[in-house]
């Protein structure tokens, strides 16, 4: 069985990678993000707002690198992830998300787990695709619900987790995929707890791993 090394080699992805065009300022915001990333430093400090940047900015990247990394994720699992196995979008007995778009599915929808995510990477992706949303020159502003989407997208890209976690760990586990994950999840959480950009409630699937694996000192304030 292919591992998760050669599994990121070969890019296999649910959904093609979203990139930033060399020289543009969140191109430099991504490989800055990237770059802290990687040395080490203690991830409730990674997710903070370089001094002097833009929030919006900052957002902006972290929306797509947390699409392009989550999507990674489920590529992982997704192979498993069968209308039989999964028939609901759950996390455990208790938690099951419907779908709704408000165009297609105007009501809440019971869907198998895989036609849901399949809908949520094509709407996030259709989201960051939108020049409206997401204005790709440096002189086009942010839109008003440039923020209030961000906080859509992340919620739902949560759910992605909280499915992944509590029905396919046995499957992470067995491509040596943990740690990864892990160390995903935890940029994730302290990047939308710094901001409060998701709501507690949606936390709850998921609270007794966060409680072990987050275990890095709390958030200070970082509204500049
Ligand atoms: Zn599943």
């Amino acid at each position: 069985m292919a591992n998760f090394v050669d599994f990121f080699q070969k890019g296999k992805t649910f959904r093609p990678k979203k990139k930033f065009d060399p020289g543009t300022l969140r191109h430099s915001l991504h490989k800055h993000a990237e770059a802290s990333l990687n040395s080490g430093i203690n991830l409730r400090d990674v997710v903070k707002l370089p001094p002097g940047e833009n929030f919006n900015d900052w957002l902006a990247v972290h929306v797509v690198d947390f699409f392009n990394r989550i999507n990674l994720i489920y590529g992982t699992v997704s192979d498993f992830c069968l209308e039989e196995t999964c028939p609901t979008m759950s996390g455990g007995p208790k938690f099951e998300y419907l779908w709704a778009d408000g165009v297609k599915y105007k009501k809440p929808t019971q869907l198998p787990a895989s036609k849901y995510v399949s809908l949520l990477m094509d709407w996030v992706e259709a989201q960051i695709n939108n020049e409206d949303i997401f204005p790709v020159k440096v002189d086009v502003p942010f839109p008003k619900n440039f923020i209030p989407t961000c906080k859509k997208i992340l919620t739902r890209l949560f759910r992605v987790f909280v499915h992944v976690y509590i029905h396919h760990f046995d499957k992470l586990v067995s491509i040596g995929a943990e740690a990864h994950v892990n160390t995903c999840y935890k940029h994730f959480y302290y990047f939308v707890t710094q901001f409060d950009i998701i709501s507690q409630k949606e936390f709850e699937p998921l609270a007794e791993m966060t409680k072990k694996i987050c275990k890095e000192h709390p958030p200070q304030s970082n509204y500049n």
